[in-house]
């Protein structure tokens, strides 16, 4: 029997299930193997139980919470897809600011007023905090990035079909960015994420001409001693060190005494 696996999103600008359907030279392949059964944006049909469920967004709400674990529930391996769901993304910023400012910034003062006064009829005022998917439950691998790298989701797949785990190794980008022979951008004076930042995606923002921003999360074993002493020799502000670090992992780097 194949192995059937869904699709599931919350919150998320739905990149990452994008990304998958854009793997079209070998998804056709892939759907030969396997029993697509949820996934709303290809298709219609839901199913009770999943092989793998594939999970995009991070999570808000007390009733995201609840639809997640119903998901777990019913799923033999869950895999986070994304940074959203790995890692919070840059929707966790708003973990630092009060709910009404953040109307306030968005929708104007009036919003402000009415969140203050009436919040019932505001159902994100129960937002609460921004959290990843294993803030919630278990998940048993993760697809890192913003967005997911379709060459690591083909790996993930083919590694299940096979029955054996897939192996995303602990390194840092600058390992990747250094066999891509780019020049290290801080000697150019500019500053980067790459040592502290999960490998995988082949450094592509810096052999684009960019800097790392590090949108794959901290490497659990990174020495940030050793990163925030490079950043503030760069003469990079207290503030904007913990704004990079806050860009995509929300306040994982706080745990991290950053
Ligand atoms: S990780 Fe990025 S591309 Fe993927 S859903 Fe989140 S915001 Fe979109
Ligand atoms: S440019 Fe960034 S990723 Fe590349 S070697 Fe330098 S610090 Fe590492
Ligand atoms: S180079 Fe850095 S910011 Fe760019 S995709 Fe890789 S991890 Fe993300």
């Amino acid at each position: 029997m194949k192995p059937k696996i869904a699709f599931f999103d919350f919150a998320s600008c739905e990149g990452c299930q994008l990304a998958v359907l854009n793997c079209e030279d070998i998804l056709l392949d892939i759907l030969e193997l396997v029993d697509l059964v949820e996934f709303r944006e290809a298709i219609s049909e839901k199913a009770l139980r999943y092989d793998v469920a594939f999970v995009e967004g991070s999570i808000h709400r007390d009733e995201d919470i609840a639809r997640l674990r119903d998901i777990r529930a019913r799923s033999t391996y869950l895999v986070a897809l994304g940074a959203c769901a790995c890692n919070g993304n840059v929707q966790a910023r708003s973990n630092f600011v009060a709910p009404a400012v953040n109307y306030a910034e968005v929708y104007g003062e009036a919003a402000r007023n009415r969140v203050q006064v009436d919040p019932e009829h505001w159902p994100l005022w129960a937002h609460t905090r921004v959290r990843p998917l294993d803030a919630v439950v278990k998940v048993d691998a993760q697809l890192r990035g913003c967005p997911m790298v379709p060459s690591e989701f083909l790996h993930l797949v083919k590694s299940l079909l096979k029955g054996t785990q897939p192996d995303f190794p602990a390194v840092a980008v600058c390992t990747e960015c250094k066999k891509n022979e780019n020049e290290c951008v801080f000697d150019r004076g500019q500053t980067c994420m790459g040592q502290i930042t999960w490998a995988g995606c082949n450094s592509v923002c810096v052999n684009n001409g960019y800097v790392c921003d590090g949108c794959r999360g901290i490497l659990p074993d990174a020495n940030l001693a050793a990163h925030l002493q490079l950043l503030r020799e760069h003469k990079v502000a207290e503030a904007d060190i913990r704004s990079r670090y806050r860009l995509f992992c929300g306040a994982e780097p706080i745990g991290r005494g950053v």
